[in-house]
């Protein structure tokens, strides 16, 4: 299985538009509009019987059934389409990090063994998460949920950890390759909480962190998306929504251990319940915040990690499966705002194609192996396209409802 790493930060080559028409805007809403509207690729190989799960036929196709001939397209997104939200692209057209290059993520094996890295972790976490928790959906992510009902798109896959599609279009199912940031999940339990609620934790552990961030709050440092103005103000944000404060103490942050593991939240030690804790110890203290074991031959047990793949983390294959079968099951996959730097969004585009999908690309910079999936453009009417989501993609949802009632 493999593991989730950093992504490739190569500098990538500016993309060549494909068809050259696409590159006025006139020419790129065509181009994809007819790259939605199109029938399936004759020489496509036809794999199991798919997964229509969620299949319903919309209302312009059962008013003119023969708009059923349209492909059915999988869409692939990667955080170009949440950066019209205000939440930051991890990577400039240059294949570098925009914001804070100085930046590490933690890896998840740091993460499940040390309480430091963890604190630091939470600490960042919970002054980063009230701009992820303002931020909303965008008119991106809403066309998209409009293709949906209009039956050109079955499936999202999304790269993204913000849960922004399957809050706007709940009936378009997504697949969340990366997890979800809204989430908690118990290391030892597999309890899951929502994130939200434990923010009210961390800031009732944490008084004095509590107040510098409602003191962050009030001087607008974290309500501007203008990176060099949040670090005039001594702050930097990261594309995971934690923030960077210059000089801060991270050793005294604390952080709440699994409430199912230590028995409730408020006595000091319990010998874990149920079957899977054999009787070790998760230790807390008066205020439920988690202590390191007390011999280093205890696992860090009743520890809550954020739903996100973490780099060095794998997939689950649940989660991984899910996402060959929705490629499999498509005739087209349709890549928005991603420039498939890391290797688990890359490899679904190699299958698409490699089983004779046809291929759209919407995204402003260069395209991790895009001379190499487009090598047969020619031949296959591939599609790339270099433009704003958030312009673009409502105005093809407006071309494909005249195409479709055309039809
Ligand atoms: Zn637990």
């Amino acid at each position: 299985m493999p593991l989730l790493r950093i992504p490739y930060t190569d500098p990538l080559p500016p993309p060549k538009i494909i068809p050259p028409s696409a590159t006025a805007f006139a020419g790129a809403v065509s181009a994809l509009t007819n790259f939605l509207l199109a029938p399936p690729p004759p020489g496509l190989k036809h794999s199991q019987p798919a997964y229509h799960s969620h299949h319903h036929a919309s209302p312009l196709q059962s008013r003119n059934p023969s708009a059923k001939q349209h492909g059915n397209t999988l869409l692939l997104t990667g955080a170009g389409i949440s950066v019209p939200s205000g939440l930051a692209d991890y990577r400039g057209t240059n294949g570098t990090y925009t914001l804070n290059k100085t930046y590490k993520p933690i890896y998840f094996h740091e993460f499940c063994q040390n309480h430091e890295a963890r604190k630091r972790y939470w600490a960042r976490s919970f002054l980063g998460w009230p701009s992820l928790e303002r931020a909303r959906a965008n008119r991106a992510h809403e066309a998209v949920g409009r293709l949906g009902e209009l039956g050109l798109v079955k499936r999202v896959i999304t790269q993204n950890v913000d849960s922004f599609h399957p809050l706007t279009h709940p009936h378009l199912p997504t697949t969340e390759l990366h997890g979800a940031l809204r989430t908690l999940i118990c290391l030892t339990c597999s309890t899951t909480y929502p994130r939200s609620t434990f923010q009210s934790d961390l800031a009732r552990l944490n008084p004095s962190w509590s107040a510098f961030l409602t003191q962050l709050l009030e001087s607008g440092a974290l309500e501007t998306e203008d990176p060099h103005e949040r670090r005039r103000m001594g702050l930097k944000t990261n594309p995971d929504g934690d923030v960077d404060v210059p000089g801060v103490e991270y050793g005294t942050f604390r952080y709440p251990g699994c409430p199912v593991c230590s028995g409730g939240m408020k006595d000091h030690t319990h010998a874990v319940a149920g079957t899977s804790g054999k009787g070790k110890e998760v230790r807390v203290d008066g205020d439920g915040a988690w202590l390191p074991p007390s011999h280093s031959s205890t696992a860090h047990r009743g520890v809550l990690k954020p739903g996100v793949v973490m780099f060095g983390e794998s997939i689950p294959t649940s989660t991984k499966h899910e996402a060959e079968r929705a490629v499999d099951a498509a005739d087209s996959i349709l890549v928005i705002g991603s420039s498939l730097a890391t290797y688990s969004a890359w490899r679904l585009v190699k299958r698409a194609k490699e089983k004779g999908s046809r291929l759209a690309i919407l995204n402003i910079g260069g395209v991790r192996g895009e001379d190499v999936f487009f090598a047969d453009a020619e031949m296959t009417g591939d599609i790339r396209v270099s433009w704003n989501v958030e312009e673009i993609l409502p105005e093809i949802v407006k071309e494909v409802e005249r195409g479709l009632v055309r039809r």
